[in-house]
């Protein structure tokens, strides 16, 4: 059977979509009244958009679709509600995303946060993480990093709430991904697409220094948050290999410019692994490397996979290690393993459902 051809109408942003409808001498409006009916109605087909003209319908229909990703797998933390689903998309390829409800700490409405993929696989193969093991495959497109935010959102529409922050730290480097990252995060900040507050979303990078550097340049108020995982090159390459490609001292130079260039704060992500790099001396290093960086850091115990000879630390070893961190005055938060009783590490599904199949 011939493949469809068909665009997706989701790899379109609002100007991309404006200039469209003036190319067929449409009103501007008819590309608001689109993006209303796919990202805020959730339309799943063109006969959907009812306002829109008949023709202009039949149009869209011919020369476009609204793909969407369908659920394969889907697992739900019983003690915090944390749920982890695994999409199939188009070509029969899997990507996870996870949606992580919590209280906001400021006593505010509770948030709903959800962690999105950027790519099918990843190439960068960091040793503490499934989704490294299974290989890189493709680069995912707008409309499907987008698909997967709809996804969750019809999920969250059922039970009256919706979508308040975006983490782009799934499977894949979502700077290796640049363009079609940054589109979809536009589109979810749009008022007229999912409209999250830029500050609600988040690019995570394992330390892509000329995607930061490009990021730098945008002008929304993304955040950043860069995995950092060790304070020295030694270690950081033991469970980075990107590291032998942007040494530590590149990595935080770039990052110090961003937040003078930005005037934003830097979030730095660093999994505790014992007897690796959650030593006193290792947290010591970091308050070294940090020394008045406008930032703060997200220390993750391990999240004991069962493919990796990895091993979280004590209690007390992380309570010891923020000790150092809060006397050297760099802010640190020691994260909440996330739905615990399931799958949630970054790959850990797509991972057991892939050996399932072999
Ligand atoms: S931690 Fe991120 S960059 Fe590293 S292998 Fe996993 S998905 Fe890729």
């Amino acid at each position: 059977m011939m493949a469809d051809k068909k665009e997706d109408i989701k790899d379109l942003s609002l100007p991309a979509l404006y200039a469209k409808f003036k190319s067929l001498n449409e009103p501007a409006y008819r590309a608001e009244q689109v993006f209303e009916w796919i990202y805020k109605k959730g339309a799943k087909s063109f006969a959907d958009m009812t306002d829109l003209p008949a023709k202009v319908r039949d149009y869209l229909a011919n020369k476009y679709e609204i793909s969407g990703v369908s659920l394969a797998s889907m697992q739900m933390s019983k003690s915090d509600g944390t749920c982890k689903y695994l999409f199939e998309l188009r070509d029969g390829e899997t990507v996870e995303s996870v949606l992580i409800p919590a209280k906001d700490p400021a006593g505010g409405a509770s948030r709903q946060t959800i962690c999105l993929s950027s790519q099918v696989g990843c190439a960068y193969g960091c040793y503490f993480c499934a989704s490294g093991l299974a290989g890189f495959k493709r680069d995912l497109t707008c409309g499907e990093i987008l698909a997967q935010a709809l996804a969750i959102q019809s999920d969250l529409f059922r039970k009256g709430k919706r979508i308040t922050n975006v983490v782009m730290m799934g499977t894949g480097e979502p700077l290796s991904n640049y363009d079609n990252v940054i589109k979809a995060v536009e589109i979810m900040n749009s008022p007229l697409g999912l409209g999250i507050g830029a500050r609600k979303i988040t690019v995570s990078t394992a330390g892509h220094i000329p995607g930061i550097r490009r990021y730098m340049q945008e002008k929304e108020q993304f955040e950043l948050s860069v995995s950092l995982h060790a304070a020295d090159d030694k270690t950081r390459s033991r469970l980075m290999p990107i590291n032998n490609v942007y040494l530590l001292d590149k990595l935080m130079s770039v990052c110090r410019e961003y937040t003078k260039e930005k005037g934003r704060i830097i979030t730095f992500e660093y999994i505790l692994i014992r007897d690796v790099n959650s030593s006193t001396t290792d947290a010591q290093n970091l308050v070294k490397l940090l020394k008045n960086m406008n930032c703060k850091v997200n220390l993750i115990p391990f999240n004991a996979v069962s493919d990796f000879k990895f091993s979280p630390p004590s209690f007390k070893e992380v309570k010891a290690f923020q000790d150092v961190l809060e006397r050297g005055g760099v802010n640190s938060t020691v994260r909440s393993q996330r739905g615990a009783d399931i799958d949630a590490a970054c790959g850990q599904l797509r991972l057991r459902e892939a050996k399932k199949s072999i």
